[in-house]
């Protein structure tokens, strides 16, 4: 069996939420250092994703490192919150030079931030950059912000990588970085070798992608720097738990991976609103584990050989084989009675 792959999450997939329903939460607030306990809890996680500035959170950055350490965590990553209030119209790209300043401040300060934390790299998540309305923006401005505004925060922190996270909508009902194929291309633009691309599984699905192919376009171009997985039914970023929906194409975005010699973190960006944070996180991490598994066995030659006459049919035989006896493994060894079943 080969070696495990590092675990690790988005620091919110231990968080309380609220949306426009309900908009007194779904559950208490947890604090931030309760959230970093409850990933450790998982206990396959080795690191997180942190969101800045630290929200409603009083203490100090002291105090985040010693939860981090007494958890084993290390924070991979920090995500600023350029998608707040703040910038309803936009970060690098509001139509106010005043606001379009301040963002790049926030990013400036989150980029020294991740040096500090020993990060390795910063996301970018441009949620609020895009439209809503035809003829609400002229196309070609709003792209050159984006770019030029990429080329100066990037330029300023050769020594650590930033990432642009795609998606599709939401909160902006056009977001300026919706695919690969676009983020490719202002990431060639802006031509600096510490930005590429973190690929989203959930956010590429329902942009209505193929992840695996969307996975190799961003390793071609040497720019695919990180992932997140989740699931979804390709109508909505739903940040579900991953595999619950699109296991096939889960499979086959981990071979690609596999394929090409990738071999960075398998990261949670989940949302369980009404699930437990730290069971939600180990029922994914047991699905990964599985997909890992069944990625040893996978007969790789017969698929090459199918792949070369476009063969589905023996593609999916092969790929049925192993994924789905290698998901029941983990299951409890004892049958479950006849009343449990009915129950
Ligand atoms: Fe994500
Ligand atoms: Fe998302």
């Amino acid at each position: 069996m080969t070696t495990l792959p590092t675990f690790g999450a988005g620091i919110w997939h231990f968080a309380t939420y609220k949306d426009r329903y309900a908009t007194e939460g779904y559950g208490p607030e947890v604090g931030l250092l309760e959230q970093i306990d409850r990933a450790g809890a998982v206990a396959d996680l080795s690191v997180v994703d942190l969101n800045w500035p630290f929200a409603g959170f009083d203490g100090t950055l002291d105090d985040v490192k010693q939860a981090l350490a007494r958890n084993n965590l290390r924070a991979i990553a920090v995500t600023p919150e350029i998608y707040n209030r703040d910038y309803v119209k936009g970060s690098i790209t509001n139509p106010d030079p005043a606001v379009r300043a301040q963002a790049l401040k926030l990013l400036n300060e989150a980029s020294v931030l991740a040096k500090e934390l020993g990060c390795d790299y910063v996301k970018l998540w441009f949620g609020q950059d895009g439209w809503d309305y035809p003829f609400q923006v002229d196309y070609g401005k709003i792209w050159k912000l984006a770019v030029d505004g990429l080329r100066e925060l990037v330029g300023a922190h050769p020594e650590i990588k930033f990432v642009i996270e795609y998606k599709p909508r939401e909160p902006r009902n056009r977001i300026i970085f919706p695919n690969a194929a676009r983020t490719l291309l202002a990431i060639q633009q802006v031509d600096l070798d510490n930005l590429g691309i973190l690929l989203d599984f959930g956010h590429s699905l329902y942009g209505l992608e193929t992840p695996a192919d969307a996975a190799q376009l961003c390793i071609d171009a040497g720019k695919l720097f990180a992932i997140d997985v989740n699931d979804n039914f390709r109508g909505w970023d739903d940040d579900m738990v991953v595999g619950s929906v699109h296991l096939v194409e889960t499979f086959e975005f981990f071979h690609t991976l596999r394929n090409n010699g990738w071999d960075g973190v398998w990261q949670l960006d989940q949302f369980p609103f009404r699930e437990d944070s730290v069971e939600a996180a180990k029922t994914a991490i047991r699905f990964l584990k599985a997909l890992h598994r069944a990625l040893d066995r996978l007969d790789e030659q017969g698929l090459a050989e199918a792949q070369a006459n476009h063969d589905s049919l023996t593609a999916q035989r092969l790929v049925q084989n192993v994924l789905l006896s290698c998901l029941a493994e983990d299951t409890p060894q004892t049958a479950p009675t006849p009343t449990e079943v009915t129950a």
